[in-house]
């Protein structure tokens, strides 16, 4: 009964909307109407008119929850593009008549990758030149009826102009396409800024019921989605996703409280010489210890330590569970020279951060040549600001070494690595992957193994998942490899019986002057 009725009131806002001749004829009819009505059958008909015709406005206009919204603001200062709430309002008739002409559209919700980290390293300015840009290259990759809002700090919505056939294929290849034209680099005065997008979209005819509102929610939820697999993604909406996305901000909440819960914890993976095989260092990567849903990664929970400013306590908390297995090497009798610590962006400004380090060394007894510092390389990229310099030196001084973290990927100037404390560089995954039979991988490592010997930084390379990438590099001139192919991250307990098992292979080795493959 309820949806017979939400029908019939569909079909009659579909031909209030469609007809617009019936809207404008409105004002002249009604009063003629009535006064026919009075005159045909007195004043009984006078009051049913009187009652009746004015409902269609009330149900469908000035009441109707789209002309709410237009109270609202409808275009984005900034870009000039429509806000969601222009968009809703604008897709909301086009919505409306869709069945009835057996059309379909689809709604891409788009979104810059790490636009907080840009705007950190890059500035207020860049940041709004960078929207500016990436609104009028949407605008240009759309046609003149396809309609686009910005919907949140870095995220836009497109709605297609209603067609009579758009499948799942078309719409990767549309997503494709966006993701082509937005993510050219930026030109800027100083430097070009490099920026990737995910997509996430949602066909109407997934829907059982697409309303503007539900169809943009859903293209958001896919978008979400794709963003947590990995920077530059595309996923489309399915009905699953709503359910996962629940069990997500349950772990979200949780992540929020965790740290005072003792759940996260250092993991350590081993980083070897090229030329000995002994292990150079540990790099340390938090874990959260879920007690129900196992083994968490970074991607899981770093974002809510961000956005509830609780970094530093990650931090303070990686420093010293990192030492304390320093600590515990030695009095085990294993030479681990370094361990590695990451710093985000945030932390690396903070005025207390020397002083921490210098406190938790003089704690432990040990020599701060014993501490790395991991800073990704995106951080110092453009014109690092001046705590990040300043911090950067002071820990360098104390005796510490830097390490530029996922090198090739954050578009570091040569001088920028040249006036900061940068001890070595690790070249990222992506440049590792198949170098044993890529040649054009093979050039890359080649020119950044050169690069590296001029400006005196010695090189370790991320991500090495066979022995056939581990040799390949050994020769290419890599000194330090880290990856799968040598040991994934472990538990710190595990690190003692992985260093047993490490000597015991390349003892021999050693003995007879071969380098380990
Ligand atoms: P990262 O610093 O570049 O760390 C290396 C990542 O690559 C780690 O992912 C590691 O598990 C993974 N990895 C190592 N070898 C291989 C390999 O052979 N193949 C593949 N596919 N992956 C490999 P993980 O632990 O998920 O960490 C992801 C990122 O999270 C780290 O990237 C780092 O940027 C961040 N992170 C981890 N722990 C911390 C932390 O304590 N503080 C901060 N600020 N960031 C952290
Ligand atoms: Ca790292
Ligand atoms: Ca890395």
């Amino acid at each position: 009964m309820q949806s017979k009725l939400g029908q019939l009131l569909e079909s009659l806002r579909a031909f209030w909307v469609q007809e617009s001749h019936v809207r404008q004829a409105l004002p002249l009819v009604v009063p003629l109407a009535t006064l026919a009505a009075w005159f045909i059958f007195g004043e009984i008909g006078l009051l049913i008119c009187a009652f009746l015709l004015p409902l269609p406005f009330l149900a469908f206009s000035p009441f109707s929850e789209s002309s709410k919204r237009r109270g609202r603001s409808e275009t984005d200062g900034l870009t000039g593009l429509l806000t969601s709430t222009g968009l809703e309002h604008k897709m909301q008739d086009k919505m409306a008549t869709l069945e009835h002409d057996g059309r379909v559209t689809a709604c891409f919700s788009i979104k810059i990758d790490n636009f907080a980290r840009l705007r950190e390293n890059h500035g207020d300015q860049a940041a709004e030149d960078v929207l500016r840009n990436v609104a009028n290259r949407l605008k240009s990759a759309l046609r003149s009826d396809d309609m686009v809002a910005r919907s949140g700090d870095a995220a836009f919505v497109v709605a297609l102009a209603p067609v009579a056939y758009f499948d799942v294929e078309s719409g990767i290849q549309m997503a494709t396409r966006f993701q082509t034209a937005l993510e050219e680099p930026v030109p800027l005065q100083m430097a070009s800024i490099y920026v990737s997008v995910s997509v996430g979209f949602c066909l109407s005819s997934r829907l059982s019921r697409p309303t503007a509102t539900a169809l943009i929610q859903a293209s958001e939820m896919a978008m979400n989605e794709a963003q947590l697999t990995g920077a530059s993604n595309i996923r489309a909406y399915s009905t699953d996703m709503g359910r996962k996305v629940i069990s997500r901000r349950k772990t979200q909440s949780e992540a929020a409280r965790t740290l005072q819960r003792d759940q996260i914890r250092a993991w350590f993976q081993p980083q070897v010489s090229t030329d000995t095989g002994l292990v150079t260092g540990f790099e340390a990567l938090a874990r959260w210890e879920h007690p129900e849903r196992g083994i968490l990664a970074p991607i899981q929970f770093l974002d809510v330590l961000q956005q509830t400013g609780q970094m530093s306590q990650l931090a303070d908390l990686m420093l010293r569970q990192s030492l304390g297995a320093l600590r515990a090497w030695d009095d085990a009798g294993y030479s681990v020279p370094v361990v590695g610590v990451n710093f985000a962006g945030e932390e690396l400004r903070s005025p207390t951060l020397v002083e921490r380090i210098q406190w938790e060394l003089d704690r432990t007894e040990l020599l701060p040549a014993r501490l790395g510092i991991e800073v990704l390389e995106s951080v110092v990229a453009g014109a690092p600001d001046d705590m990040v310099v300043r911090n950067l030196e002071a820990i360098s001084a104390l005796g510490c070494s830097v390490d530029l973290d996922d090198f090739g990927t954050g578009h570091a100037s040569i001088s920028s690595i040249r006036r900061l404390p940068v001890k070595r560089i690790k070249i990222d995954r992506s440049f590792v992957t198949n170098v044993d039979r890529d040649q054009e991988q093979q050039r890359m490592i080649a020119a950044i193994v050169t690069m590296a010997e001029r400006l005196g930084l010695e090189t370790l390379a991320e991500g090495v998942e066979n022995s056939a990438e581990h040799a390949m590099l050994a020769q290419l001139g890599c000194s330090h490899v880290q990856g799968y192919g040598i040991a994934r991250p472990m538990p710190f307990h595990e690190t003692l019986k992985w260093m047993a098992a490490h000597q015991e292979k390349i003892g021999p080795a050693l003995q007879i002057g071969n380098k380990p493959s």
